[in-house]
């Protein structure tokens, strides 16, 4: 099934990856390197990068990086075969067809899109077995789900026993393992398996190639948790996907407008209705890397979540990352109680309609929310206000509509507009306690590697530059020397490669590990080196450092075990273990 590794490699060197960026993104050469503005985040000073040399791209300022399908793959989004089909078209590069029996496994993520696959069709059938009054589909019906919904969401039931899931996919040939990987199965204490999902509804999740990545499920009476959704597996990351949208796209295309909701249910009943362009966040924060998928249909949203919560606040702050995306963004105000569902059954598709036309714009919404929140107009509730409101007027980018806010801000406080003007300078030079600008998403994604001590990053950053880095390496240090879990594993690849060779190159790496590696982290180490003036210090340094680290993590580990010999009382073991721990306290030192 998978593409040779020798294919990959011919269609990656074929590729020069500043040729291929620069169809999306413009760039300026700068050095030896090629500059541009991030295309995966909002900035006006470019920091992303992009390597000729290297054959790599990488952001400072939101981590992003990788090779050049790892480019494609978050630029268009496309996955791994697409983006190799892409570039192999482009440079006329023949990609075998696949065939099913070279013998070859198939990756984790292909055995959990089979589970996925049988999990659907079993929940199905167990939705279409269970008849009668008080029956799952009943309850469907007594909720108003149509036949023609339940078909085209594709809905299904997971019956009560414990295990009706686990020991139908094990008659099916999957082992416990790899059930457990596709997120099936909760382990308890002894060890033992059972079913996730027990005695719910469940709506099955799918990515906008309509393959199946993830369920969800919901209790049909009043027990707790109310919603339970798949964890992340090999093909699920919780935050990436929106529910429906593989359904709505082209709805939301035609309407150039996408309604986002926030659970199942509150979806059902307007697509129902006939308002199809609407997707579930499945959460009240929308990440950075749903803001983009909503990006590629449509700029105009309408946000329709419950109005009578708790945390409506950090709702509104997150919607204030969409304004830094330049999207267009309503909030939808159904009156108090109300959610989609029971709106819309209560007073009917019309009025609905209406509350979509009334949808205020976020600058107001937030505003009278605060107004509500502060209403004493007190100093201290201004200013208050004021810096909740400029967080968002900060982050539009056009002037005009800047202005037009700070105007209306200036009115609604009564406060002079050069005020404003003034703390919005502050807030843009960083100054005064804003919050974090990054949404959840991009800042995870920056400290993937901040976690790895710097020498071992370092280290690695030099062994991609070249064989002998590698040999000179390998001469001081050994595999377990390291201790960041994925530099053990680039370190594992380069020691592999042949002495005399000309290494293994950054782009090739992230290829090799890109089931166990993010690429961003490897295109980080490689830019921490360029442009390092002497190399030679460097290495000494940083070998020094990492036999450093490793002996106080033998040190802390042997600590633990006299712990231990001396409560279990055994002395000889104790007397032992300090010997140890004093000769190798005093290698430490002398290190
Ligand atoms: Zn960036």
């Amino acid at each position: 099934m998978p593409i040779p590794e020798h294919i990959i490699d011919e269609i990656r060197d074929r590729n020069d990856i500043v040729e291929v960026v620069s169809q999306y993104v413009p760039m300026k050469k700068a050095g030896r390197n090629f500059k541009a503005n991030c295309p995966f985040h909002q900035e006006k000073s470019p920091s992303f990068m992009v390597s000729p040399d290297k054959q790599i791209y990488h952001c400072f300022g939101c981590g992003a990086g990788g090779n050049v399908f790892s480019f494609l793959m978050n630029h268009v989004r496309v996955d791994f075969p697409e983006a190799v089909k892409m570039l192999a078209d482009r440079v006329g590069v023949k990609v075998p067809a696949p065939s099913k029996d070279d013998g070859v496994r198939d990756s984790l993520s292909q055995v959990v899109r089979r589970i996925n696959q049988l999990a659907e069709s079993f929940y199905r059938e167990r939705l279409d077995l269970a008849k009668g009054v008080d029956s799952p589909r009943d309850y469907l019906k007594r909720r108003g789900i149509t036949e023609e919904t339940i078909k085209t969401f594709r809905l299904g039931y997971a019956p009560k026993a414990s295990g009706a899931f686990l020991s139908y996919a094990k008659r099916k040939g999957f082992d416990d393992n790899t059930i457990e990987k596709a997120g099936f199965v909760i382990r308890r204490d002894d060890g033992t398996i059972y079913d996730r999902f027990r005695n719910r509804i469940i709506f099955p999740i799918k990515d906008l190639k309509d393959s199946i990545i993830a369920f969800g499920g919901r209790v049909l009476d009043n027990a707790v948790p109310k919603y339970m959704n798949s964890p992340d597996t090999p093909v699920y990351n919780k935050g990436r996907h929106l529910y429906g949208l593989n359904i709505a796209r082209d709805y939301i295309r035609q309407a150039d407008s996408v309604i986002i909701v926030e659970g199942y249910m509150d979806l059902l009943t307007p697509h129902q209705a006939g308002f199809r362009n609407i997707v579930a966040s499945l959460g009240t924060a929308l990440t950075a890397d749903q803001i983009r998928l909503i990006k590629r249909f449509t700029r105009n949203v309408y946000i329709l979540y419950d109005s009578d919560k708790a945390g409506q606040m950090a709702m509104i702050r997150n919607l204030d990352a969409l304004v830094t995306e330049e999207l267009n963004i309503r909030v939808v105000q159904l009156s108090e109680g109300y959610d989609p569902d029971s709106y819309i059954k209560e007073r009917g598709k019309e009025d609905f309609e209406k509350a979509l036309k009334m949808a205020i714009d976020l600058f107001d919404f937030k505003l009278g929310y605060l107004l509500k929140m502060y209403s004493d107009k007190s100093l201290e509730a201004k200013v208050k206000i004021s810096k909740e409101m400029l967080e968002t007027i900060n982050r539009v980018g056009n002037a005009i509509v800047k202005a037009d806010y700070i105007r209306r801000l200036s009115d609604a406080l009564s406060i002079p507009e050069e005020a404003l003007y003034t703390e919005l300078k502050k807030a843009k030079t960083g100054k005064g306690d804003y919050l974090s600008k990054e949404t959840p998403a991009v800042t995870e994604r920056i400290d993937k590697m901040d976690d790895a001590p710097a020498a071992e990053k370092m280290i690695a950053g030099l062994m991609l530059e070249g064989s002998d880095w590698i040999e000179r390496t390998k001469s001081y240090l050994s595999q377990h020397d390291f201790d960041h879990p994925h530099i053990k594993k680039m370190v594992r690849i380069l020691y592999e490669v042949p002495i005399n060779s000309k290494g293994i190159k950054p782009s090739q790496l992230i290829s090799r590990l890109k089931e166990e590696v993010p690429p961003e982290c490897i295109s980080a180490l490689v830019l921490t080196v360029e442009g390092m003036e002497d190399k030679e210090k460097c290495l000494e340094d940083c070998v020094k450092r990492i036999k450093q680290n490793k002996a106080k993590r033998e040190l802390k580990s042997m600590q633990s075990e006299i712990q231990t010999a001396q409560l279990t009382g055994d002395n000889a073991l104790t007397e032992r273990l300090m010997g140890q721990y004093n000769r190798l306290l005093r290698g430490a030192t002398r290190g």
